[in-house]
């Protein structure tokens, strides 16, 4: 082949074709990544076929490989085209986002000064150019630095226009730079005796001859030759000698030293604990007899269990691996991120030890690299990790399993694409003839849609195991606890909750509370003027934080001291309003003073390990309450918790989202699933200022069939999933007027018919500045009817794109294109 069809992870929507220099012909193969000059850069490319012709006559050769086999597996490369069309993001920027972060070669350009600082001012003070006197400064500080680095602090300026001008003045240089991958294979030291001297008779005769002369020496010699092959580390821990004795005998050629791989694990030890001998219920049993059927017969099927919590689902899970594992294949385990806890990894890692490889978003570049290998050399069966693992560098895949399928966390937000797991799940699942299990004691309204149209085989687990009766809910209206105490702190504990956690703590019983939302106060308000302190970065209201008494904003993280006095009008009267997890913990403090409390939130659980420790001390019953944000609501598996407690449904169900209902349902539903999971009954007890709210009835009745019924009908009046296809459109930029003019000329770029979808707006996006970035959005509901696949509305929506590309004065505006988006906002 001549030509190689090549992706890079650029914002273009096209690959690039490229000549194939003779002496790369014959090892290069779709899959390998290139260094492929681009404009003026040098940039990492994926090749994705191989070409016999090109009437091109301009076309520039492939730099380098960087690969000695390919680094994507066959599917991958396919799932990779699949998800740039459908979710219409470039081929390179979705395969770049399959593969472990850090391991591209980055090209880049550095910058360096050439005058000095005198000659400098004196230009800046004669030509004031506002760009090319910031670059110029901030190089006069750090004399040579990278365009990248120059980018990340003067921003959404012409910039390289500007440095060229700098060049021809004669004020820079700049050159090409390739910067090393910042991922790679780690290596360790490792000894072994010589070839020469492998017999131990010999061994032992230069370790008694040395013993005069260099009693280190021996002693060291005499444990490598006990070992046969030992790492320095190990080796140097093991003997009171130092690494020159080491050196003396290898010099003297007795032992070789040698590298050896080193894997970095973040789970250091996998659990070699057995497993748990577990005899599958009825229901079980029946789920794995058709699970099982499809594996036999290759067949590509998707499974949704609907398991209410505590019904067996995770050992349903376990015992189908079991079954392509016997099969000689592998399994991908996806979990919501706040799920991958030691708890959860152990119950995998004890029944198939030594085949799992973890891949966390906790896990250090490095620690992310190595399980990655260890899957692409097969020396792993089975990967669990979060939405990325559904790209983890298996062959021959038998099963995949999408645990608390409803969960948000599989959808990616923010940067491209913005692929929902599940759904790749589904098709890589489809690529490699493979079983797709979707599980979840709430499942998403469009699954359980697809089950009950057949897309998908329902499973059902009805029972608790060992029939464990689901727990007692009690609806506590607040509007009344306040009308029924008067004068009494009833506004964060209601008189029933209370009650009910002093019954629990004198049984020394464990109790669970939510609360969603973090900080102490959501918001301080004058109660003079009125006046709401807001971010200057976005608009919303700060949240006030303890110890340090700051504001701070949720989305961009601005930080102030928070006022003694009202900044408008001076008045010393501040009303802290909204209950954040910070002010629940410090009403426990007063109310029940002996309880022992661990709070459990993105403040407390920043560092690595924190929130699994908090997990373990809690499990280890150093705590009587857990209270947290919804991070305490999922997969928690513990038995002495009788008793969870919401401190507000409200603050989920008020939000401004045509998914709130069945968000506050799953929430619920999954947080009173961890309450009396063996053998002590639980109870539930949940505060709102809605009790009449049908989503609260619902969950109190344990009943997701009847939410599910109640809730299709709207989504059917309004054209929401499952009945409309959404497309979320968000055009944001910093200034105000281009984003709203970028988003009247992309509006007027979208020629849709009439039949085929609506389109709602533009308008300002409900959070309509964040991060001093402005936010417009287009909403369309497409008619699924005419488009099933939704192939018609992708074809408008590039062509829309396209056209808008080519009005030049809307730089500084982004648009961004999420379909089948979680949430409007
Ligand atoms: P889910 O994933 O549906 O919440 P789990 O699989 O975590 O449920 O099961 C709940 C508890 O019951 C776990 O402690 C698990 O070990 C145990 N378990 C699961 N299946 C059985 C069974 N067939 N017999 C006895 N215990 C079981
Ligand atoms: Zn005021
Ligand atoms: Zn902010």
């Amino acid at each position: 082949m001549k030509f190689a069809e090549i992706a890079v992870p650029v914002p273009v929507y096209q690959t690039y074709t490229y000549l194939i220099p003779p002496e790369l012909e014959a090892t290069i193969r779709p899959g390998f990544r290139v260094i492929v000059p681009l404009l003026k850069r040098k940039i990492t490319g994926y090749v994705i076929s191989l070409i016999n012709e090109s009437d091109r006559t301009d076309l520039k050769p492939i730099d380098d490989l960087l690969d000695d086999s390919p680094v994507l597996v066959p599917d991958l490369l396919t799932l990779a085209k699949w998800i740039s069309e459908y979710y219409i993001c470039p081929l390179g920027e979705v395969i770049k986002a399959m593969l472990p972060g850090g391991i591209n070669l980055e090209s880049n350009i550095l910058i360096k000064l050439q005058k000095d600082s005198e000659e400098i001012q004196k230009y800046i003070a004669e030509n004031y150019v506002p760009t090319q006197a910031k670059i110029l400064k901030l190089l006069l500080e750090n004399r040579e630095m990278t365009v990248q680095l120059i980018r990340k602090k003067i921003r959404g300026l012409s910039l390289n226009f500007s440095v060229t001008k700098l060049v021809e003045a004669g004020f820079l240089n700049r050159e090409v730079i390739l910067s090393t991958a910042q991922t790679k294979p780690k290596f360790e030291n490792w000894i072994k005796p010589s070839p020469a001297y492998a017999e131990n008779s010999e061994i032992e005769a230069i370790i008694t001859e040395l013993s005069k002369s260099a009693p280190a020496q021996a002693s060291c010699l005499k444990i490598i030759g006990m070992t046969k092959e030992i790492s320095q580390r190990d080796l140097l821990k093991k003997g009171k000698f130092s690494s020159q004795a080491i050196t003396a005998l290898a010099e003297k050629g007795y032992i070789e030293k040698f590298q050896k791989e080193v894997f970095r694990s973040y789970y250091s030890m996998q659990s070699l604990q057995a497993p748990e001998k577990i005899i599958m219920n009825e229901y079980q049993r029946r789920a794995i007899v058709h699970i099982e059927e499809a594996i036999a017969k290759n067949d590509f099927k998707t499974f949704l269990m609907h398991g209410v919590t505590g019904s067996g689902k995770t050992q349903v899970y376990i015992e189908a691996i079991k079954r392509v594992i016997e099969r000689g294949k592998t399994a991908i385990v996806l979990v919501p991120e706040i799920s991958l806890t030691p708890q959860t990894v152990s119950r995998f890692t004890a029944n198939f030890p030594n085949q799992v490889a973890v891949l966390h978003s906790r896990m250090s570049p490095g620690e992310r690299y190595d399980s990655w290998r260890r899957l692409k050399n097969e020396n792993f069966k089975i990967a669990i990790g979060p939405r990325s693992a559904v790209f983890a560098p298996l062959k021959n895949i038998g099963l995949i399993v999408v645990d608390e399928e409803h969960e948000s966390s599989y959808k990616q937000l923010d940067t491209q694409p913005l692929y929902h797991a599940r759904d790749v799940a589904v098709y890589r699942g489809k690529l490699n003839q493979a079983v797709v299990i979707l599980g979840s004691a709430t499942p998403s309204l469009e699954s359980y849609f697809n089950a009950k149209n057949q897309k998908y085989h329902l499973l059902e687990l009805p029972q608790r195991i060992d029939n464990i009766p689901m727990p007692q809910v009690t609806i506590v209206d607040m509007l009344q606890q306040r009308k029924r105490y008067p004068g009494k702190n009833v506004s964060t504990f209601s008189k029933a909750l209370q009650d009910k956690i002093i019954e629990k703590l004198d049984r020394n019983q464990q109790i669970i509370l939510l609360q969603n939302r973090r900080g102490f106060s959501t918001y301080i308000k004058c109660k003079e003027c009125g006046f709401i302190e807001q971010c200057e970065n976005c608009n919303i209201t700060l949240t006030y934080h303890l110890p340090n008494r700051t504001l701070r904003c949720h989305y961009c993280n601005y930080t102030k001291k928070a006022p003694q006095v009202c900044p408008r009008c001076g008045s010393v009267d501040i009303l802290f309003q909204g209950i954040g997890t910070q002010k629940v913990e410090q009403e426990i403090n007063q109310i029940f003073p002996a309880a022992r409390v661990v709070r459990m939130d993105l403040d407390t659980t920043a560092r690595k390990f924190s929130h699994d420790r908090i997990l373990k001390d809690f499990g280890a019953g150093k705590y009587n309450i857990l209270l947290g944000t919804q991070m305490v609501a999922k997969g928690l598996d513990f038995q002495n918790v009788t008793l969870v407690g919401v401190i507000s449904a409200d603050t989920s169900l008020l939000f401004p989202d045509f998914r709130a209902s069945e968000r506050t349902f799953q929430l619920l539903t999954q947080v009173a699933g961890r309450a009396g999971r063996k053998n002590l009954i639980g109870e539930v007890f949940i505060q709102t200022y809605s009790p009449e709210n049908m989503s609260l009835k619902f969950a109190q009745q344990h009943n997701f069939k009847q939410f599910f019924f109640s809730e299709l009908p709207i989504r059917k009046e309004l054209d929401y999933p499952p009945f409309g296809r959404l497309v979320y459109i968000l055009i944001k930029g910093e200034d105000e007027q281009k984003v709203q003019s970028a988003a009247d000329v992309f509006y007027r770029c979208l020629k849709i018919p009439e039949d085929l979808g609506k389109i709602l707006g533009p308008i300002a996006a409900p959070l309509s500045k964040i991060k001093k970035h402005y936010r417009w959005q287009l909403i369309i509901k497409s008619n699924k009817k005419i488009d099933p696949s939704g192939r018609i509305l992708r074809k408008y929506l590039l062509k829309a794109l396209s056209t808008y590309k080519s009005q030049k004065q809307l730089r500084g505006v982004r648009i961004l294109i999420d379909i089948d988006p979680i949430s409007l906002l």
